[in-house]
């Protein structure tokens, strides 16, 4: 028979090892302490709720966060092992909820479970990025023009498309001020106000991939803030002159660009029915542009020409027939006016 030389100090239980037995040491351990309140705080504008001092976008309701957040308040003992929280709330009035919560987990291998109630506070605050739409605050303004024309239809739809593509990926990718605040046509084109000067760079680099052309960036000194110059960039972008599908006239032929960078130009010969390289200052002048042509009935075919009847007048005018036409009697080709010529598109 041995003598049983250990007991717990608390409960006068015989124990194995020294110290308090299991039941008193979890019976005196705060394992899981609560906060009475807890506050988010959330945008009523866009919705972003701030951590610390950091906005972050969120498509979550009050009704998804609430769970979460009660549960921020619950602080565990180190030692406790299979935690786990329910909650269940309440809305009391629009700023505030009340959550239930039954938190549960073992400790020294004992079950444990309490509850307690937290108090949610809801804070509204204006957020980084709409406080700067609001208050007019922005870093750059990107100018979109064309070099002696106006912006087509087109090409304004295309830039606000894309200038509106690269905000939502920047957003999406967390870059919360680099946001569009204002997007005007005026006469002379396009202009976009932008938050940052990242999305500015983005937004002149994309146009000009597109559509060719050239950007220079013009900064101006606005003020100076804690020691630093501020400055506000101008982006100016200007497209090429001739744009995609314009149909030009060279000294003897009509041409169709194909593609414009500030050197080159590409263009498909609608005489020889080939793509080339030509200089801009070949083109005597522009006529129009591929988009618009309109349909011209075939009403003959006969040595080596083509009647066509006119789609504005209904007259039959006569053009060459190139090699490279490919239409029968009765079938369409697609024509530009340039006076009285009918110039026939590919
Ligand atoms: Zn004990
Ligand atoms: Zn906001």
């Amino acid at each position: 028979m041995t003598i049983q030389d250990r007991f717990c100090p608390k409960c006068g239980k015989p124990l194995e090892t020294d110290g308090f037995c299991p039941s008193c040491r979890a019976a005196d351990t705060a394992w899981a302490v609560c906060d009475t309140r807890v506050a988010s705080t959330h945008c009523p504008s866009c919705g972003a709720t701030k951590q610390v001092n950091t906005w972050t976008d969120t498509d979550r309701e009050q009704a998804e966060i609430a769970p979460d957040l009660a549960r921020s308040a619950v602080h565990f003992h180190p030692d406790v092992k299979k935690r786990a929280i329910a909650v269940e709330v309440r809305d009391i009035s629009p700023n505030r909820s009340r959550a239930y919560l039954t938190i549960t987990g073992t400790l020294y291998g004992l079950s444990m479970e309490k509850t307690c109630t937290v108090e949610l506070v809801w804070h509204k605050e204006q957020c980084d990025r709409c406080n700067r739409i609001t208050g007019s605050y922005y870093e750059g303004i990107v100018q979109v023009r064309a070099d002696e024309r106006n912006l087509s239809p087109f090409e304004l739809e295309a830039a606000a498309a894309i200038a509106t593509q690269i905000e939502e990926s920047l957003i999406a990718g967390g870059e919360r001020l680099s946001f569009i605040s204002d997007m005007t046509e005026n006469k002379d084109g396009l202009d976009i106000t932008v938050g940052s000067q990242h999305i500015g760079l983005m937004i002149v680099q994309a146009i000009t991939a597109q559509f060719g052309g050239r950007y220079t960036t013009h900064p101006k000194l606005v003020g100076e803030k804690n020691g630093r110059q501020l400055f506000r960039i101008t982006y100016l972008v200007r497209l090429p002159r001739y744009q995609r599908h314009d149909v030009v006239k060279l000294e003897r032929v009509y041409v169709e660009v194909e593609q414009v960078d500030s050197r080159h130009m590409r263009v498909f010969d609608l005489s020889e029915g080939r793509s080339r390289s030509i200089k801009e200052d070949e083109i005597l002048r522009r006529i129009g542009n591929a988009r618009n042509a309109q349909p011209a009935l075939v009403a003959y075919i006969a040595g080596g020409m083509m009647g066509l009847l006119d789609p504005e007048t209904g007259v039959t005018k006569e053009v060459q027939k190139k090699p490279w036409h490919t239409v029968d009697v009765g079938g369409n080709v697609q024509v530009l006016r340039d006076g009285d010529t009918l110039v026939v598109m590919r």
